[in-house]
């Protein structure tokens, strides 16, 4: 199948079983494009060499599963703390046979601190999951040391964000705009410290500043 038809019922499916659970505020294909448009704006960045990517807070599957449709070659690992969700993510996998997709159920401040997945990543991504202090915090700890964090985001403070993304292994934050979208970008310089992630819900409580 080409890669626009598996995109287009990814959206469906999305779509239909949005009717049961909380995936996306888009309820129809119009209201759905811009989101689309989103993942997409990703893969203006890129991606060779790029061989694993984790994405927090998956939710219904953005930007993760367009991006996985679009790059078959990058294991996508989709990490999601709600159980409806992650069988919705699962079961988009297994329908669009997405064989580079991997779904997680955990809080990202658990599965953090698991060798198996602790700084494995060659990228994060990202979207509309906290504010992005606390993002760093979650996502930080999987990317390996010369990987990078990008969070899709709206207008935000870079500046704001260098002493956080400091204390978690995190180079200099930087905003990259592609079109109307933003994206908040941080290189792993080092590795984090082991106490971070901070346990389940301290790091959106007490944002690292
Ligand atoms: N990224 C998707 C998008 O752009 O449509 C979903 C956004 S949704 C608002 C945020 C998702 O992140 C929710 O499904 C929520 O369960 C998940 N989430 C929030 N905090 C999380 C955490 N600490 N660990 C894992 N998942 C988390």
């Amino acid at each position: 199948m080409a890669v626009d038809e598996r995109v287009q019922q990814y959206a469906e499916l999305l779509l239909d079983w949005n009717r049961r659970l909380n995936l996306t505020g888009a309820r129809s294909m119009a209201a759905l494009d811009p989101h689309l448009a989103d993942a997409q704006r990703l893969l203006s960045l890129d991606w060779s060499g790029v061989k694993s990517v984790i994405d927090i807070g998956s939710g219904g599957g953005l930007p993760a599963i367009p991006l996985a449709i679009q790059l078959p070659q990058i294991r996508f690992t989709l990490v999601e703390a709600d159980r409806r969700k992650a069988a919705f993510l699962e079961h988009v996998g297994g329908t669009l046979a997405l064989q580079n997709v991997a779904v997680l159920v955990g809080r990202a401040e658990i599965l953090g601190h698991d060798p198996a997945f602790r700084e494995r990543f060659d990228r994060a991504t990202a979207r509309a999951v906290a504010p992005p202090a606390v993002l760093l915090e979650l996502a930080l700890p999987f990317v390996r040391v010369g990987g990078l964090l990008i969070d899709q985001v709206g207008e935000v403070d870079p500046l704001a964000l260098v002493a956080a993304a400091r204390r978690l292994g995190g180079g200099t934050p930087s905003l990259h705009r592609v079109t109307a979208g933003l994206m908040l970008l941080v290189a792993k310089e080092s590795p984090t410290p082991a106490e971070y992630p901070r346990r389940p819900g301290i790091p959106a409580r007490r944002p690292l500043e």
